[in-house]
């Protein structure tokens, strides 16, 4: 009965098209449904305030968007979850996260293995949730446990070094505390946390699974009873994704092996060649010899992704300066080649002792490589890198 993944990517979250006697998804634009027998939609309602996934009618697309329901159902799939609740952005997910397990639960105390993205850095940082974060070393998390520990939190591979945490050995010093796994770099295409006993596996479905750049996305994958809490927490915060966001999800869906396959292939490409270039200090790629000493390539991953991070020797902000093809951007994950300097923008807010701990140097750069010919992106870093280091010459003489 179990499809491989391409084959549940194209048909997942369309299993009553047929019955509608309809090809493709339809875009569910309401804000409201009409409910004539109002006895019918108050039980609607009530099911949804305890957590219902759906009832007999949506009653007002706060609480249940048909469009959005689909593309939920396709990526539980493909996480291999039972449910998916999605929200208007990743930090939006995220939240909602740290709000299910931790305050509703009274256990304020959070685990996380940094390096993370620096905005789930600066919410846990900043104290705004009422949390008390310990961050902890991925070998540390059992003795950083405590009896108020609500959350573990980590990312594989982890922002912006592409640092590989062993998702199950984390899951197995935790205990019985839930580990919430940010699974955005690697996609279920590359990595379902949830088959390595991770509780939550969330997304930012605004990089791969959006994959185009034009969506603003987040979504939690999990077991039902962990599902219901979170879309009570969305309802109540009014967190939701908008219907054409998740149209666009779930129509990117079908596409998504191919292309983080294709961009993984040119990363790989790409950073074998780096790690030879003369402009270049340190190359942090899974995929190179050495740089995944756990052996979690091929065991947790089935790949090593499709994001490059890489220090220079030259001044980093000449090099990109200097890019013509490459756009210089934050976000990654989309058809185009995105390149960052995490330390002045991503990851800004991440205090020093995090920057330190997380091996975001000044001179550290991130590209997510998209699907442009592979030669046509290494003549572009190559010219680049060459000229950041004739300017690096030029100030030393
Ligand atoms: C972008 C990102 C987020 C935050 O997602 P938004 O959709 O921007 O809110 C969280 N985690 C990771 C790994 C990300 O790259």
């Amino acid at each position: 009965m179990t499809h491989a993944f391409a084959t549940q990517a194209v048909h997942a979250g369309r299993a009553d098209l047929a019955f509608l006697g309809i090809h493709a998804p339809p875009l569910d634009l309401s804000t409201t449904y009409p409910i004539p027998d109002q006895a019918l939609g108050g039980q609607a309602l009530a099911e949804f305030a305890d957590g219902a996934a759906t009832a007999a009618s949506p009653v007002y697309s706060r609480l249940h968007n048909p469009t959005v329901a689909r593309f939920e159902d396709a990526l539980a799939q493909l996480e291999q979850c039972e449910a998916a609740v999605a929200f208007s952005s990743g930090m939006a997910a995220i939240t909602a996260v740290f709000q299910a397990a931790c305050m509703m639960t009274g256990k304020r105390h959070v685990v996380a293995v940094r390096p993370i993205y620096g905005g789930t850095d600066h919410l846990l940082a900043s104290g705004l949730l009422g949390l008390e974060v310990t961050w902890a070393g991925q070998d540390e998390v059992a003795a950083a446990i405590r009896p108020d520990t609500g959350l573990v939190f980590i990312e594989s591979p982890g922002n912006p070094t592409l640092t590989l945490t062993d998702i199950a050995t984390v899951v197995i010093q935790a205990g019985q505390v839930p580990v919430a796994v940010d699974n955005t770099f690697a996609t279920p295409v590359l990595q379902n946390p949830a088959q390595l006993g991770a509780a939550y596996v969330i997304h930012s479905g605004t990089k791969y699974l959006g994959g185009h750049g034009d969506v603003l996305a987040g979504v939690v994958a999990c077991v039902e009873h962990r599902a219901a809490p979170l879309r009570q927490l969305r309802i109540l915060t009014g967190a939701v994704l908008h219907p054409l966001s998740g149209y666009l999800l779930h129509r990117g869906l079908p596409t998504l092996a191919l292309r983080v396959n294709a961009a993984q292939a040119t990363a790989a490409s790409l950073a074998v060649r780096l790690a030879v270039h003369s402009a270049v200090s340190k190359v942090h790629y899974p995929g190179l010899p050495g740089a995944d000493a756990r052996g979690l390539v091929g065991r947790q991953m089935r790949g090593p992704g499709a994001m490059i991070a890489f220090e220079v020797l030259g001044d980093p902000a000449v090099m990109v300066k200097a890019l013509e093809l490459i756009t210089p951007a934050v976000s990654l994950g989309s058809v185009d080649s995105l390149i960052e300097h995490p330390a002045g923008l991503t990851h800004r807010l991440v205090d020093e002792a995090g920057k330190d701990t997380g091996g975001i140097t000044p001179n550290l750069l991130r590209m997510s490589v998209g699907l442009e010919d592979v030669s046509d992106l290494w003549r572009d870093l190559d010219q680049a890198l060459l000229a950041s280091r004739v300017r690096e010459s030029v100030v030393a003489v």
